[in-house]
């Protein structure tokens, strides 16, 4: 036992409640959201164009990645682009595009949202919320999403530590919402041969210090087609609950990450492979 030294008024420290961790709840959490969920035995492929550009294109691509088992469309109408004269995404229009969709194929929506003006929007209509990268560490983001009572996905920051990561969890959990899916997307590396440099470790590293469901974003991690499949493999090999994979019908003619999506072809090929890697590793998709 510490002793204060003479003079010295020793006040009780309390540790650090971390809801995030193993140490407080040791059952995995598992994040419903309608009929997809993650953190059970069967892992969930999130599927879907970088942006949405028009309906026509956010229709095709949910109908052509639905068909081959995912379980879940995405698409960016909010982009948060580097260059300010990039596009920009379609906003509410694209929020409307992204709830056809949802009727069309009865999967739920993740779409993102970068301030509160776009949450309560994007709250409207869709069925996960996503902050991205670049807002990880937007703890009044994090707070305002931690109030509603909808599926958050936290991705992690390029520049950010495990420790860092889950810790932005902990403002959303400390908030009273527990619905959060952590996302490994790439972190800044020295190497430019690839987009990020994929932290493969922080998957098996992440379930063992959290309860949270942890997937993974081979598309924007590599920022290249042909890495996207076997760093997909390798995630659900290494564990995670599931995948987010960029998918658009004509890579070279879309208006954000052309470079890094997968054509519904080569996504279909690719579901092939990932059922055989879940197999093997005991869980199903
Ligand atoms: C995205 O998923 O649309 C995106 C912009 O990803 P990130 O925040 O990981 O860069
Ligand atoms: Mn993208």
């Amino acid at each position: 036992m510490t002793r204060a030294m003479p003079g010295v008024r020793q006040t009780p420290v309390s540790p650090p409640v971390n809801l995030t961790s193993r140490e407080h709840r040791s059952e995995s959490t598992v994040v419903q959201v309608g009929p997809a969920s993650f953190g059970g035995r069967r892992v969930t492929v999130i599927a879907g164009p970088c942006s949405v550009e028009n309906r026509a294109q956010t229709l095709e691509t949910a109908l052509a990645v639905k068909a081959v088992g995912a379980g879940m469309i995405r698409g960016g109408a909010f982009k948060p682009r580097t260059s300010p004269y990039s596009f920009q995404g379609l906003e509410e229009e694209g929020l409307c595009y992204l709830a056809e969709v949802r009727e069309a194929t009865g999967l739920p929506i993740v779409t993102e949202a970068m301030d509160y003006r776009q949450v309560e929007l994007v709250e409207k209509y869709a069925d996960m919320i996503q902050i991205g990268a670049r807002n990880m560490q937007n703890y009044t983001l994090l707070r305002d999403v931690g109030r509603l009572r909808r599926p958050v996905l936290l991705k992690r920051g390029p520049g950010a530590t495990v420790q860092e990561l889950l810790l932005a969890a902990e403002y959303i959990l400390a908030e009273g919402n527990t619905q959060v899916l952590l996302c490994e997307r790439g972190i800044r590396g020295f190497d430019t041969a690839t987009r990020y440099t994929l932290d493969l470790s922080a998957v098996p590293l992440l379930k063992q210090l959290t309860h949270l469901p942890v997937i993974v974003d081979p598309s924007h991690a590599t920022g290249n087609w042909t890495l996207v499949g076997p760093m997909a493999r390798a995630a659900l090999a290494a564990g995670a609950d599931g995948l987010i994979i960029e998918v658009h019908p004509q890579p070279d003619r879309a208006l954000s990450d052309g470079a890094q999506q997968l054509t519904p072809d080569h996504f279909a090929g690719l579901m092939d492979e990932l059922r055989l890697v879940a197999a093997a590793v005991g869980r199903a998709l």
